[in-house]
């Protein structure tokens, strides 16, 4: 299993080239969330675009999410925490750390062989599908942070 190094920088659509109206706001919010890969919450999002937007409310960060999935921009990734927000639109995989909260993008392919399996089964016609896999991330699991779990819990 291998994790993405870095998103993707290829050939990026445009809000214009979705029908939205480019306004600083909704421009801020997309910027935001391509360059980053941590599928944050719109809380996080509120938080970093406030710095570039200082009047920027969470409301208008909610709107402007629900807008930018609408249009296919970004993909909204139901969490027990919360709605998650992914610009990386590609269908994927997703690694949940049951420690940290992150949630890091897998390059694992998708299995056609899923589909052929899953349809006759159910009588479901399957458009696409994604899968979550659940552990530690390599931060988490690192001897130091161990060793520092292992100091709390003696503590
Ligand atoms: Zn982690
Ligand atoms: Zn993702």
């Amino acid at each position: 299993m291998r994790i993405i190094p870095k998103k993707r920088s290829a050939a990026r659509e445009t809000l214009a080239g979705r029908g939205l109206r480019t306004t600083r706001a909704r421009r801020a919010i997309l910027d935001q969330l391509r360059a980053t890969d941590v599928h944050p919450t719109a809380e996080w999002v509120f938080r970093q675009v406030r710095r570039r937007l200082p009047r920027v409310s969470l409301g208008t960060v909610y709107r402007n999410l629900r807008q930018l999935v609408g249009a296919g921009l970004l993909v909204e990734r139901p969490d027990p925490g919360g709605s998650r927000f992914d610009a990386n639109t590609s269908v994927h995989h997703h690694f949940t750390c049951v420690r940290c909260g992150r949630v890091y993008d897998l390059t694992e392919p998708i299995n056609p062989a899923l589909h052929a399996r899953v349809a006759p089964r159910t009588g479901f016609t399957v458009h696409y599908h994604r899968m979550e896999f659940y552990g530690r991330c390599a931060n988490c699991s690192s001897p130091r942070t161990r060793r520092r779990a292992a100091w709390r819990a003696r503590a």
